[in-house]
């Protein structure tokens, strides 16, 4: 039985109904862009994030520019970023003419490491953004007491991180200055396209992104700023609307597969558990690191990452068997093309380039089945058994 790496169809199978009446009634109001659906989206993000002010965007891109844009970042400014993310959390800081100063991921979470943020920090030095990868929380209580003691801005890129929460139970996105999010149909919360938002608990900041989506109007055709378009449509608020009461059951279902993908790693003989770093007899298979202090949702697994040795071998394995995969990402920031003259793409960045060799994102989506999720480690420990052994030690 192939085991897709995501099926969006059955989500929106559930449901249709609801779904469908939705887009109708978009259409039949014509209210095409912003408008109510987009402001009721928005009141229910507040209330479910617990933040004051939740904006609704074009993109998760978007919502990175539009910050960075708020805080006036721009040429001879320095933006501290993990070289280990999506694209867009580094391209937004180069489009506006600053310069992103590239930082190592801690080797248990993957996410920015804090002592290298310190480390990085020079007078030029304006914004962190801590990314809250795979759906785990980044520790952003640490870089805000540097944020205060250097007086810099601290943007959580939280698109792959809608509802994840800090060991205290606080949700991301309002612990920053700014919380950025992304609706694109791979991530938690899909949207039916593009869409994103921003959250501040900042009266000024929000005002100013709410002026600059549009373009820095205000009043109508009066112009303050420049901003942008950076507008919502309303069919994508639409469709949140209809989804976003699932989401922690979808978040709970995505919690017991990562718990029984642990439980079949080890019943394999290929790993001993989750937290460990570094491969040996035991952990041929690496888990991803998870804290679940008790049923808080400190980790949504947007992405449910293992690591391998001999991985592109193993994929093409499991891809002809029928399992879908990915690879988040291949190529950290430094060693982009594009990127070949920001001053820190000379460093050394040993997690990251260790992780961009070694990590394949496996179906973790929450209509699986235990079967499916039983089908996919036993494929990876055919391999094992019969092609190579994953580990070469
Ligand atoms: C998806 C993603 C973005 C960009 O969001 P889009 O809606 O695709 O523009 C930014 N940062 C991270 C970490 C992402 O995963």
């Amino acid at each position: 039985m192939p085991v897709p790496l995501l099926d969006l169809k059955l989500q929106y199978q559930t449901l249709k109904p609801e779904l469908d009446a939705a887009l109708i009634r978009v259409a039949e109001s014509q209210a095409c862009i912003l408008g109510p659906e987009v402001d009721r989206m928005e009141r229910a993000m507040e209330a479910y994030l617990g933040v004051k002010h939740a904006i609704g965007i074009s993109s998760g891109t978007d919502a990175l520019l539009l910050a960075f844009m708020a805080l006036g970042i721009g040429p001879g400014d320095e933006v501290i970023v993990p070289t280990f993310s999506f694209f867009a959390t580094a391209g937004c800081v180069t489009r506006l003419g600053a310069t992103p100063v590239f930082v190592d991921v801690d080797k248990r979470t993957y996410n920015i490491d804090v002592g290298a943020v310190r480390a990085a920090i020079t007078s030029k030095t304006k914004a962190i953004v801590p990314v809250h990868l795979f759906g785990q929380a980044a520790d952003v209580d640490a870089l805000m007491k540097i944020a205060d003691e250097f007086n810099l801005a601290v943007i959580e890129d939280a698109a792959q991180a809608i509802g994840t929460q800090m060991a205290d139970g606080r949700r991301v996105g309002g612990i920053g200055d700014i919380g950025c999010f992304s609706f694109y149909p791979t991530k938690n919360l899909g949207a039916f396209g593009d869409a994103g938002m921003v959250t501040t608990n900042n009266d000024e900041l929000a005002l100013k992104m709410r002026q600059l989506r549009n373009h820095g109007m205000e009043p109508r055709y009066y112009h303050t700023m420049v901003g942008g378009n950076f507008r919502i449509d309303s069919i994508q608020a639409a469709v949140l609307n209809v989804k976003l009461p699932h989401l922690q059951e979808w978040h709970a279902a995505r919690r017991i597969n990562a718990t029984l993908y642990t439980q079949y790693f080890i019943d394999a003989g290929l790993s001993t558990g989750t937290g460990v770093t570094e491969f040996d007899h035991n952990n041929s298979v690496l888990l991803p690191f998870t804290e679940f202090p008790s049923d808080i949702d400190t980790h949504i697994f947007n992405q449910y990452i293992i690591r391998v040795q001999n991985r592109d071998d193993m994929r093409a394995y499991i891809q002809q068997k029928g399992i879908g995969s990915e690879i988040y990402y291949p190529v950290p920031f430094h060693k982009q093309e594009c990127f070949v003259n920001v001053p820190t793409a000379n460093n050394a960045f040993p997690v990251s380039d260790v992780l961009a060799a070694t990590v394949l994102a496996i179906p973790i989506f929450p209509e699986l089945m235990p079967t499916q999720i039983q089908e996919v480690v036993a494929t990876i420990a055919e391999y094992s058994r019969t092609v190579r052994p994953i580990l070469e030690l």
